[in-house]
């Protein structure tokens, strides 16, 4: 049996899509940030909690979190430590800035293979880009096999782990060969909340940029001897990248247009509880192919 494992969950910090205003896109058809919470994507929380779980069960296990992002994505760091992870790094750097999913990816993979992880565990997709790419695709640059819609992470043991797959025609129970990527559905378990106590210990951790913008005197005394409150920052010297498939420079991905896309009802029907008006709506709704 494995006693130790060193786990990294990828995490993305992403506007909150799921209550997008009229202020959401801006004239020209980009995201108005702005206008949008940062929050932790969803299926990233999922991820986390099949790590922290195995990190309960594997004592002697440390759960860190890798995202790319600009440096307010230290905040989801900060929300997984409160959680239950150990810490993190943040990938960030004007040279990262304009990756399509490859860039991202290859990004990812470069800090990986420094981070050296027994087990890779991210989100399905994200829900902004919406690609379910990224995850794969760093699985492929490292050459590890993949185990892609995980809902449950069964067993693992120094061979072997085993992974219930959500499908839409049902579950699948999987087993790979360790080192592994695995990407989590929305359908797993929900993370745990964040623990009062870790909250307390964590609230002050932060990256090397945000040392440097705190009041020095205070936060010099603070982290005197408290290194746990490190958040790792990488930027691409930190890490062993080729620049040309970093960024702008190493995303083929070209965004040709942007429409908006408005919906409208056309017409609209009054219905009552009555069984008969189900039914009719149901045939309705059957007949144009709404509903299979
Ligand atoms: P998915 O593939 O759906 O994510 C799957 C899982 O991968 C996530 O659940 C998470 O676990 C992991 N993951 C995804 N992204 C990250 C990450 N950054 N860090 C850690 N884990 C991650 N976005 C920008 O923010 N800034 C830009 O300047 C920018 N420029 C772009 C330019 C082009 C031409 C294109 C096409 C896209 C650009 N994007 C930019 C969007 C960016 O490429 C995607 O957001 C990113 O590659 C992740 O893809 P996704 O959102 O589809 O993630």
């Amino acid at each position: 049996m494995k006693k130790t494992l060193k786990i990294v969950v990828l995490a993305k910090q992403v506007p909150d899509t799921r209550n997008v205003g009229k202020d959401a896109m801006k004239a020209d058809g980009t995201v108005n940030r702005a206008a949008l919470p940062a929050i932790f994507n969803p299926e990233d929380l999922n991820a986390l909690e099949q790590a922290l779980v195995l990190k309960d069960k594997f004592l002697g296990s440390t759960v860190q979190i890798l995202t790319m992002g600009p440096p307010r994505a230290a905040d989801i760091i900060r929300d997984a430590m409160f959680r239950g992870a150990d810490g993190g790094v943040l990938l960030t750097d004007r040279k990262f800035a304009g990756a399509d999913t490859l860039a991202t990816s290859y990004a990812l993979s470069r800090a990986l293979a420094k981070i050296q992880p027994d087990l890779i565990i991210a989100g399905r997709q994200a829900i902004d880009g919406d690609t379910a790419q990224v995850g794969p695709q760093v699985a492929e640059k490292l050459g590890w096999p993949q185990v892609t819609y995980a809902e449950e992470i069964l067993s693992l043991d120094d061979k072997e782990i085993r992974v219930k797959r959500r499908l839409d025609h049902g579950v699948e129970i999987v087993a790979s060969t360790l080192p592994v990527v695995v990407t989590v559905n929305g359908s797993a378990p929900d993370c745990r909340p964040q623990h009062a106590k870790r909250v307390m210990k964590y609230k002050y951790a932060k990256t090397a940029t945000e040392l440097q913008e705190a009041d020095s005197d205070y936060t010099n005394t603070l982290f005197a001897g408290r290194d746990y409150l490190r958040i790792e920052e990488w930027g691409v010297s930190d890490v062993d990248a080729d620049d040309n498939q970093l960024g702008l420079a190493g995303s083929p991905t070209k965004v040709k247009q942007i429409e908006n896309v408005v919906f409208q009802a056309k017409e609209a029907k009054k219905l009552t509880g009555k069984d008969g008006d189900i039914d009719e709506l149901m045939k309705e709704l059957i007949a144009s192919h709404t509903l299979g």
